[in-house]
């Protein structure tokens, strides 16, 4: 009860009893004002929680429509509830899966599994959800009319104040179109890998088919040169020295294509043994002397003073030598030099192989290690090249743990390198 409303005015003089009044009149006077002042601040809160309201759903709206116009179909889980039934979608997901809401809510969404529930991609959600972290993968879908789409579906737990995992969301892509693209270019791929494979094993097959006849050519060459089938004429002497030219070219061509079809096949075994490589670049020098002479190279080498011993496939690497010794010459002037110069530190052996010959221009610098490739083809190959040569070496240097280059300025000439690890003796060696 409230003091002051109920008074004992018992034995109080009128002008008491008025004044009395008159406080009393004064008190509930300002009992209104103050009513007033509090039903004021409830109107102003009020007014101020409906704007806030109104901010709130706004924003809300504002994210529906978001959610609503994304391309990739949105659908929330309850993880809180036994199955995980889907508590929204979005309209892209509607017309991903030609499901509507209505349809699928409350429903667990393995129904866009069909029958096809043993997809791997499908173990990556299961473990994503019993883990309640992150999960992607790309599954077989369904839709409503059974037709099939790749959806590329990732799943992301949502988690309240306290790091609860209330929710799922999961966001779902149509890969179809992706996934038809990726299927064709595996399957081009193998179309490639397969004619790559036919064409190694015919060059292999051609290669050993030619070279029986060949070694025939040459040795009965060499017989008639050495005068066995009785003396010849010095016409018919130059005759077989052009079939031995000719024999000599074609065999070198058959020894580049069985190399390729071996290394393409990876039938290729390096035989590994200790020797001295400055011994292999003299040999070198001593197989293209007579067409250094024929074309008045002068032919420099340098080399350190103490041998280098390598454990590695020496009769390789003076093919390698012979290679790039060869190409030097076959693209240099009458009457330049080629100088060949070894180097050797404790960790690598480095070659180096000059010519002052046509050089190579920088867009044809990183592609004559190309098998086949040749910057002017019919030029060179009326010398009897096949662009196998430099691929080969630089296969055959990389084998051996090395690397291979070029330095080249056109119409001043080229220098090809290749350095080679000076690793640990190899038990093999
Ligand atoms: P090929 O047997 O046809 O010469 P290579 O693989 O040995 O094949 O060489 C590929 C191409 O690289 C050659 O056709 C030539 O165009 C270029 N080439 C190689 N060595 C030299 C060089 N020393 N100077 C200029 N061009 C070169």
């Amino acid at each position: 009860m409230t003091p002051g409303r109920h008074r004992d005015l018992s034995g109080r003089s009128p002008e008491e009893l008025l004044g009395e009044l008159a406080r009393m009149h004064e008190e509930r006077e300002r009992l209104n004002v103050r009513t007033d002042r509090v039903e004021v601040e409830i109107v102003r809160l009020t007014l101020d929680l409906e704007h806030e309201l109104e901010d709130l759903q706004a924003d809300l709206r504002l994210r529906e429509r978001a959610i609503d116009a994304s391309a990739s179909g949105i659908m929330i889980t309850d993880a809180g509830q036994q199955g995980h039934p889907i508590i929204y979608v979005n309209r892209a997901f509607e017309r991903l899966t030609g499901y509507p809401a209505a349809e699928v809510l409350g429903k667990n969404c393995r129904f866009l599994q069909g029958q096809d529930r043993d997809q791997p991609g499908l173990e990556n959600i299961r473990t994503a959800l019993r883990e309640q972290r992150d999960g992607y993968a790309e599954l077989r879908n369904y839709r409503k009319d059974g037709t099939m789409f790749w959806n590329e579906l990732v799943i992301a737990p949502i988690r309240d104040d306290g790091g609860r995992v209330t929710h799922f969301v999961g966001v779902q892509t149509d890969i179809t179109r992706r996934k038809a693209a990726e299927a064709e270019l595996e399957e081009a791929n193998r179309h490639l890998k397969s004619l790559d494979k036919l064409r190694s094993n015919f060059f292999g097959l051609v290669s050993h088919e030619l070279r029986t006849p060949l070694s025939a050519i040459v040795g009965f060459a060499e017989f008639l040169e050495d005068d066995v089938g009785g003396t010849l004429t010095e016409r018919q002497q130059d005759f077989v020295q052009e079939i031995q030219t000719g024999a000599r070219r074609l065999a070198s061509l058959v020894d580049d294509l069985l190399d390729f079809a071996r290394l393409e096949a990876g039938t290729f075994r390096l035989m590994p043994q200790e020797g001295d490589l400055c011994e292999k670049v003299r040999e070198a020098l001593e197989v293209i002397a007579p067409q250094a002479s024929q074309q008045q190279l002068k032919l420099e080498l340098e080399l350190p003073p103490d041998p280098v011993v390598l454990c590695a496939d020496l009769p390789r690497l003076g093919q390698v030598l012979i290679n790039l010794l060869t190409n030097a010459m076959k693209f240099s002037p009458d009457g330049s030099q080629v100088r060949i110069a070894v180097e050797a530190n404790p960790r690598e052996v480095r070659v180096r192989v000059t010519d002052h010959g046509i050089g190579i221009a920088p867009e044809h610098v990183q592609r004559i290690f190309e098998r086949f490739y040749q910057v002017e083809p019919t030029t060179t190959r009326a010398q009897g090249g096949a662009g196998l040569g430099l691929s080969i070496a630089k296969a055959l240097v990389e084998a051996h743990g090395g690397q291979m280059g070029v330095e080249s300025v056109p119409g001043a000439g080229s220098t090809f390198w290749f350095s080679l690890p000076r690793t640990e003796m190899n038990p093999t060696c």
